[in-house]
């Protein structure tokens, strides 16, 4: 299905198209500078980007990260997202990242899991980096790959300061939507496989004044009471049906403030500005208007927003084709691999790709525990690079569980370690064994489920069996 076609015929009308039709324009052939070459370039500094970073750069390697902002944190900080899903256990850069937010007062218990100061987040990650000596660019976009003979050679950005390339023994792509693998021409899949629907995409924003608001233990009695404050207030029109598991108002840190997940925007396509653009302004008029509504719910009369995020959440993109594909029976096995790397525990959560589907994110309840092998970071047929992150190669559903951030860190500090090494030895990535690997991400303190029982780890992890209703 053309995802272009279905996002214009079904986002709100945008003033005026601007269409050039099929015309093209030839650029000429131009000399571009090398202005770095580093044995590990980073392409991409969110969960995934930030966590390979601080590994290649703590095991010895000259690191650098390419950011297309002016942060680190990608959907953290600048997608404002909270809370922090699947990161105990998961121990070296994961528990040391952990440590400092709580070290900052920048951390907070809720649920079943941890919240975050987004603020805090941006220079924890910062003072990270630079203790690694780490170097980092920011306003700096990855636009192409430079490939010789079916190897990544480095990358091409384009800054204020013009047309750059940078050159690396690996890099690794952490750009959550595989642009750089994919613009090396690698294989990858979008979407699910019936269709190439993505799941829909949030709008994340920041709230003061929740008073005496509760921690909510479901999204339905919010629900509720929106119905019921919209009878009185007059009605907004909301982007999810009661069974769609939102809204969310989920506590941060600072006393009275909260980060609200709601906005919905279906049947966009991420690989497309226009339709991004588009998607971030019907997000953000949603946005103001529920909370219009919130204001007259118990509790909320004085919420206020305090910021909607710079860029509009992207839950699926690319999912690059790898030499292993993690598939949702592995997450139900529980599976264990000799080149596991990193492990989930969260489950299977499909928030549904139409908006006019009655059903509530489909969810499959029993995940057990499972490792993601290193093999799911390798591209198929292409050399001296690694992925880490959303877009990994595994399928729809599967992605709909190993995309949370902790998760995510996970592959990153173990693609960090990988790369640093293939860099040491002078190879590529695919020639790091697996099990040598893990066996090294274990000497520095990286939790792997070896010889636990799922209940144990579960029980470990959150001090309870975590249930999914
Ligand atoms: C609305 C929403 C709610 C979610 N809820 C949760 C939750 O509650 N808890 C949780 O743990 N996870 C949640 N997730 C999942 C999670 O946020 C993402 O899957 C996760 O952030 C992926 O991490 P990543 O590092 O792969 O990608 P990202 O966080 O997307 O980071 C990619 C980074 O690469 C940069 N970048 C991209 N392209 C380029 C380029 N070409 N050149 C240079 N830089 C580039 C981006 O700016 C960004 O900083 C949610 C996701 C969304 C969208």
């Amino acid at each position: 299905m053309n995802q272009t076609k279905e996002t214009a015929r079904s986002s709100p009308a945008h003033p005026r198209q601007v269409a050039a039709g099929n015309a093209v324009v030839l650029e000429a052939p131009r000399r571009t500078p090398v202005v770095a070459d580093v044995d590990v370039l980073v392409v991409g500094g969110g969960p995934a980007g930030v966590a390979a970073t601080l590994a290649a750069a703590q095991s010895g390697a000259r690191t650098l990260c390419l950011e297309r902002h002016g942060m680190l944190g990608g959907v953290w900080t600048a997608g404002l997202l909270n809370p922090l899903f699947d990161a105990f256990g998961k121990g070296w850069i994961v528990q040391a990242l952990i440590d400092r937010l709580i070290a900052a007062q920048a951390w907070r218990k809720w649920n079943w899991t941890h919240t975050f100061d987004t603020e805090a987040m941006k220079l924890v990650l910062e003072e990270m980096f630079t203790e690694a000596r780490a170097e980092w660019w920011y306003y700096t976009t990855c636009v192409d790959a430079i490939v010789e003979a079916g190897r990544i050679r480095g990358v091409v950005v384009e800054s204020k300061s013009g047309r750059e390339a940078v050159l690396a023994k690996v890099v690794i792509d952490c750009s959550g939507d595989g642009d750089l693998v994919a613009r090396a021409g690698a294989g990858f899949d979008l979407g699910r496989q019936s269709d190439g629907l993505c799941q829909p995409m949030t709008l994340m924003f920041e709230v003061d004044g929740l008073g005496a608001f509760p921690e909510q233990q479901s999204s339905e009695v919010l629900y509720d009471h929106l119905q019921e404050a919209m009878a009185r207030v007059g009605k907004v029109e909301l982007p999810f049906g009661r069974a769609k598991n939102v809204p969310w108002i989920i506590h941060l840190p600072q006393a009275g403030s909260g980060a609200v997940q709601a906005t919905h925007v279906y049947r966009v396509n991420a690989l497309d500005s226009r339709a991004l653009t588009q998607a971030t302004v019907e997000a953000r008029r949603q946005a103001h208007e529920l909370v219009k509504v919130l204001r007259a719910t118990p509790h909320l009369q004085d919420l206020r927003i305090r910021q909607t995020a710079a860029a509009i959440g992207v839950r699926e993109a690319r999912r690059i084709r790898g030499r292993y594909c993690l598939g949702s029976e592995d997450i139900t096995a529980g599976r264990r691999f000799a080149d596991g790397v990193t492990f989930g525990t969260f489950p299977v959560d499909v928030h549904e790709v139409n908006p006019d589907d009655k059903v509530r994110s489909s969810r499959i309840s029993s995940t057990q525990p499972y490792e993601i092998p290193y093999r799911c970071l390798l591209p198929l047929g292409l050399e001296g690079v690694l992925v880490a992150g959303r877009c990994i190669s595994g399928t729809h559903e599967a992605h709909a569980s190993y995309r949370v951030t902790g998760t995510c860190m996970g592959m990153g500090q173990a693609a960090g370690l990988a790369a640093a090494m293939a860099a040491a030895e002078n190879v590529g990535p695919d020639r790091i064994p697996g099990a040598v690997l893990k066996a090294e991400l274990a000497r520095r303190g990286v939790g792997l489920l070896d010889g636990k029982a799922p209940e144990a780890i579960v029980g470990d992890l959150y001090g309870e069996k975590l249930v999914w209703h």
